[in-house]
């Protein structure tokens, strides 16, 4: 399929994590960026490889500065990022298409909603709960469950921490599967053990996965026997 792409800017590139970073793109001004939280951009990069577009969920809210934020995360033995990482500054250019995707929330939300991602596969869920916050969309609970590896790979850990304390009806769940009690006082493991536990009858909350396929692939045959229809259950897989 062939995508359109335009020719935005990098506005600034900000560390985010080891290994994690954060894109700030600026669409230019004769395109009218407009976009559903949940939905991803495709990049065309100038890589020797056969398919030399990559995939990113957009990691920011809807705003009116025709911008928005990506989280990418590096493989050092991919071709796309390791290009994003050494050669993307403040002001370079990039070529971008507009937003695509379903990946997105219902207009109504009338029950629960858990995200749960693992890595990078948060960005999706920062735009959604971004705004559904900022905008005073109706909700009745929202649960973020966040899988990494150390405490030092909790991505926006100030902000979801800040937005727990701040928003009721809002919590924030980190799972450190690298950690050990001693450094750690929260939750140890993976993150399917959060939704075991709390779900022992089935519910109609809704599940949002994002992430990479292992994870996605245990989280929905768990969740099959959990829900009470299989369209509770949505997901974004990155590869
Ligand atoms: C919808 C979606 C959203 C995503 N959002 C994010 C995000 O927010 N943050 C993030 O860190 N990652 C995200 N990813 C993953 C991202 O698109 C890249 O796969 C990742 O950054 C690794 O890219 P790379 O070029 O470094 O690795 P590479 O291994 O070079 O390429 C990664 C992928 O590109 C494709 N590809 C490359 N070459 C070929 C080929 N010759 N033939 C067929 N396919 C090929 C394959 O799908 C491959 O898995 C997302 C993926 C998808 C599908």
């Amino acid at each position: 399929m062939a995508y359109t792409y335009y020719n935005c800017t990098v506005t600034e590139v900000l560390d985010e994590t080891p290994g994690v970073k954060r894109f700030f793109i600026r669409y230019p001004d004769e395109v009218a960026l407009r976009f559903k939280p949940g939905q991803f951009i495709m990049l065309d990069l100038p890589i020797n490889s056969k398919i030399t577009n990559r995939s990113y969920s957009i990691a920011s809210a809807p705003g009116t500065d025709n911008m928005l934020e990506l989280l990418i995360v590096l493989n050092p033995q991919g071709l796309g990022t390791p290009y994003l990482f050494d050669h993307i500054k403040g002001g370079s250019a990039i070529k971008a298409t507009l937003p695509i995707g379903k990946f997105s929330l219902p207009e109504t939300i009338d029950r629960d909603i858990m995200f749960i991602c693992t890595g990078t596969g948060v960005a999706p869920f920062r735009s959604m709960i971004f705004d559904i916050i900022r905008n005073k969309k109706p909700y009745t609970k929202l649960s973020l469950v966040m899988g990494v590896r150390h405490e030092s790979d909790l991505m926006y850990r100030k902000e979801f921490e800040e937005l727990a304390k701040q928003v009721s009806g809002f919590e924030y769940i980190p799972v450190l599967s690298r950690a050990t009690p001693d450094t750690w006082s929260g939750r140890i493991g993976y993150v399917h053990q959060i939704y075991r536990e709390r779900y022992n009858e089935p519910t109609n909350t809704l599940f949002y996965l994002c992430g990479w396929t292992a994870m996605l692939k245990e989280a929905r045959e768990s969740l099959q026997q959990i829900v009470l229809d299989r369209k509770q259950i949505k997901f974004e897989s990155y590869d």
